[in-house]
């Protein structure tokens, strides 16, 4: 048998394994691999990080490859070990563990450090940098005790690293020195509305200022700068740029300028040892993001596997902010110079700004702000040098055939251009995948070869390949986000056709609209329930059927087959009569447990199905609605008719709210809390509307969640009056009604609308009264269902003793 040759790579980052995933599926035999990684993890997607930050994902999520993959694959990983030397004479290199280990082919792929400004008091405990899964938990650690961040730095992570620190409730100053953000990839205008719309999230910016030292004695208490003027700061998180990690390299006399000098093939100075990703710089240029090294490493591993390989020859890099409601794209040159022509929309009204840059007739850049839908097309055309020579300009923005040739093809892609830069997957792979094993829809490419798994910003170009590789057999209904299998239509196209077509039923929508099964489904039966409903609340009779059972039944079936009976209890206030009501039925009825809930009100557990109406008739409240996608809770802190602090009546506006919006149907369950001064004892700041009294009004908080995926509301508006909560709440929560999917929380659907839009919607006096005017219809037919049950011998006899629940 012949010897494995010894693959050894010094970095468990992005590049390196990726490089090392390639090999594996060019030569699979053909190496013996150890890699080792200065982090105690196995590979993950370090862009990512901003996501967990601004805790939309966790850290096990962004895990690349598990350790089982390694073993899987037999590489021999050593995690929380840096190499320390290199030996190029005996060919071996040597951990600060003592490890040393021979190879016949040395991979460097140390990427970079987060440069830190050697400012006076820069080691202060609480000043960092933001690079890596440690960093990211110190900060979100910090955040639970400190509440005053600043970024230094106004580039991409800074704001990433801003907005992160928004989501965990602290207040972010964003230091830079120039006067424009991000102004490597923006031009200023695009910078400007950038900048109003982060304002507008709450992040504050201190531009034009040089720090010029670190305050504090032992833990960083604020910056001072250059003009002389200071801030407070807990914590200091410095996003200014990276240096290349080459001084292994340099102590092994391996070519260094910036970074590790590496030709077309990433071959180093030195036979058999090779570099890439952040540490290397090829033809003068070291990358930072990932686009390119992934492009490296499919050139690298070729070389390294003795595959016949094009050579590399740089690359057109682009960025996008991932911070969520703000849409930026930024590729290629942007600055306009003596001989460039640009082609620019502006739309003030919409906040969108597109500009795209021309020298000699040919496309070498574009800015995106608002609308980044033409990024990937457009960053075609600028790899592509594309002659726009015959082009109608302003068709350059549109999509191709829309008006004049504009377009620029997948099928003018090479295949070892990457598609998806979060997970290096290139246009060859996917192309492979779709054709060996059948693959048809965007979710299907998804699964099979990660593209569009992290931000989705690829979708278009993935979807593109499909009807690219599928020709005829591409089927455009399929990759639509349909209602459910039932059905190839999406739900605004049905809610559409219920108006048009004056639909009042759910059977007449299923068989009118064409469902392909008959009884249609538990997806979406309720969904269609739910739209007839909100579409027609004052002609619309309710198909119990087309319900979940909890709804159903009217109250909430538990694991053992019981049933909890939970009473509305107005703003979570109650009284001695109704307590000692509640306490009757419950020991009449033998209730084994009696709970207060989250949502400050009590539950009756394990209630038999038979004694439901009994108990509802005995108890003679209204119901809880604990069991519906519907307005359920308005919590309350105890506000200003006994707190020491409150300055309003907190309990009172809870239960006004209550009272005008119980039994609502919605999308979504929907949960609300009104806090009597910004103390926020009623955790208003994650409810699906949050209401917390300010001195002289009242701010209004959108889309909180405190479920599995907790996410902090939007402050969407600033009222005045206890009349204008109500009237913005009905606006809000109208809006939601019409626009929502059925089964998206408020959290979801602010981050797709846009807060800025909800914000948008809001403001619109004439949009406002509208939506008030169909809350009014909408809340004008509703009834209680315990009271409906109690009257209706049908309905005990069909509900409560005729069908068992399943
Ligand atoms: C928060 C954040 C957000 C980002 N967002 C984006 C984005 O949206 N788009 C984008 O394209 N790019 C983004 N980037 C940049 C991108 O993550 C990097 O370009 C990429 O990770 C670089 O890959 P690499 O393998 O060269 O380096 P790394 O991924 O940094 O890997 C290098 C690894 O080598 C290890 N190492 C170093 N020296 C040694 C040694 N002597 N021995 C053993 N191990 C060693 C390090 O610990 C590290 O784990 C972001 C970066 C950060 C920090
Ligand atoms: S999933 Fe695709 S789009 Fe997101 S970065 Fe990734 S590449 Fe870009
Ligand atoms: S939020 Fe304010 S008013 Fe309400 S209980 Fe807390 S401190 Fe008192």
């Amino acid at each position: 048998m012949t010897q494995k040759e010894k693959l050894v790579v010094i970095g468990n980052g992005m590049a390196g394994v990726n490089t090392v995933e390639h090999i594996l599926k060019l030569a699979p035999n053909q190496f013996d691999i150890t890699i080792f990684g200065s982090e105690p993890h196995p590979n993950y997607n370090r862009i990512l990080l901003s996501y967990v930050l601004a805790g939309d994902s966790k850290v096990d999520d962004i895990v690349i490859n598990s350790y089982e993959w390694y073993k899987e694959h037999g590489i021999s990983l050593y995690t929380g070990e840096t190499i320390t030397k290199i030996n190029t004479e005996s060919k071996t290199v040597t951990s600060d563990k003592g490890t040393t280990i021979s190879y016949d082919k040395l991979i460097i792929s140390t990427g970079s450090n987060a440069f830190m400004l050697p400012l006076p008091g820069a080691d202060k405990e609480g000043v960092i940098a933001y690079r890596t899964i440690q960093d990211c938990e110190y900060m979100m650690e910090a955040a639970k005790n400190y509440k005053k961040a600043v970024v230094i730095g106004g580039g991409l992570l800074g704001l990433e690293a801003a907005r992160g620190f928004l989501n965990l409730g602290m207040k972010v100053d964003v230091v830079h020195i120039c006067d424009s953000i991000m102004e490597r990839q923006l031009d200023r205008t695009a910078s400007k509305m950038l900048q109003d719309k982060l304002e507008s999230q709450g992040m504050n910016f201190l531009l034009n200022k040089q720090t010029e030292k670190i305050l504090g004695k032992d833990r960083v208490k604020g910056l001072k700068f250059s003009d002389g003027s200071k801030v407070d700061a807990d914590l200091v998180v410095m996003a200014v740029g990276i240096t290349p990690n080459v001084q292994l390299a340099v102590d092994a006399g391996i070519e260094v300028k910036r970074g590790i000098v590496v030709n077309d093939f990433l071959e180093t100075s030195i036979k058999d040892i090779f570099a890439v990703g952040e540490c290397a710089e090829h033809r003068g240029i070291g990358y930072g993001l990932v686009a390119p090294l992934f492009e490296q490493g499919a050139v690298l591993a070729k070389n390294i596997a003795g595959v016949d390989t094009n050579p590399y020859e740089g690359s057109v890099v682009y960025t996008k902010l991932k911070v969520s409601g703000v849409d930026v794209f930024s590729g290629g040159q942007f600055i306009d110079g003596e001989n460039t022509k640009s082609i620019k929309i502006e739309d003030e009204f919409s906040g969108i700004y597109k500009k795209v840059l021309i020298r000699e007739n040919k496309i070498i850049g574009a800015v995106l702000f608002g609308d980044t839908s033409d990024g990937s097309r457009l960053m075609q055309m600028i790899r592509n040098e594309t002659d726009i020579t015959g082009f109608e300009k302003a068709a350059i923005l549109q999509e191709p055939g829309e008006n004049g040739n504009a377009g620029s093809s997948v099928a003018d892609m090479s295949d070892e251009e990457i598609i998806c830069g979060c997970n290096g997957v290139s246009k060859g792979e996917i192309c492979s995948a779709i054709k060996e094993q059948g693959l048809t829809s965007v979710e299907e490419v998804k699964n099979c070869t990660t593209a569009s798994r992290s931000c989705g910003g690829c979708k278009p170009l993935v979807n593109d390949l499909l009807e690219y590789t599928l020709g005829d057999e591409f089927d455009k209904s399929a990759q639509k986000e349909t209602m459910c299998e039932c059905i190839d239509l999406e739900k605004d196209e049905i809610v559409t056709q219920i108006k048009e077509k004056g639909l009042s039923h759910v059977r007449e929508v299923m068989s009118v609209l064409g469902w392909k099964n008959d009884e249609g489904c538990s997806k979406c039966r309720p969904a269609i329930n739910y739209y007839l409903g909100m579409v027609n609340p004052e002609q619309y009779k309710d198909d119990s059927t087309s319900r979940f059972v909890n709804e159903r039944m009217h109250a909430n079936i538990q694991k053992d087959g019981t049933y909890s009976v939970v009473p509305r209890m107005y703003g979570g206030v109650t009284n001695p009569a109704d307590l000692k009501k509640i306490a009757t039925v419950a020991e009449k009825y033998n209730v084994p447990k009696v709970k207060i809930t989250g949502g400050q009100r009590i539950d009756l557990l394990g209630v038999k199905k038979e004694d439901l109406t009994n108990m509802w008739e005995e108890l003679d409240m209204p119901s809880g609605y604990a069991y519906g996608k519907a307005v359920r809770t308005v919590k309350t802190c105890v506000g200003e008719e006994f707190c020491r602090f409150g300055t309003a009546d907190s309990m009172g506006m809870g239960i006004q709210i209550e009272k005008r919006f119980e039994r609502l149907n919605t999308p979504a369950k929907v949960k609300m809390a009104v806090s009597g001064c910004p103390r926020n004892c009623a955790e208003s700041g994650i409810k699906d509307l949050g209401v917390v009294a300010i001195d002289g009004g009242w701010e209004l908080y959108a889309g909180g969640n405190g479920g599995v995926k907790l996410r902090k509301g939007d402050l969407v508006s600033t009222v005045k009056t206890e009349a204008e909560v109500i009237e913005y709440t009905e606006a809000y929560l109208q809006y939601y009604r019409e626009t929502g999917v059925y089964g998206e929380r408020t959290s979801e659907w602010v981050e797709r609308l846009g807060v800025q839009h909800i914000q948008d919607v809001l403001a619109d006096e004439t949009k406002r009264k509208e939506l008030c005017g169909r809350m009014d219809t909408a809340l004008s037919v509703l009834k209680d269902p315990w009271k409906e049950a109690v009257k209706s011998e049908k309905i005990q006899k069909d509900l409560y003793e005729v069908i068992e629940a399943k």
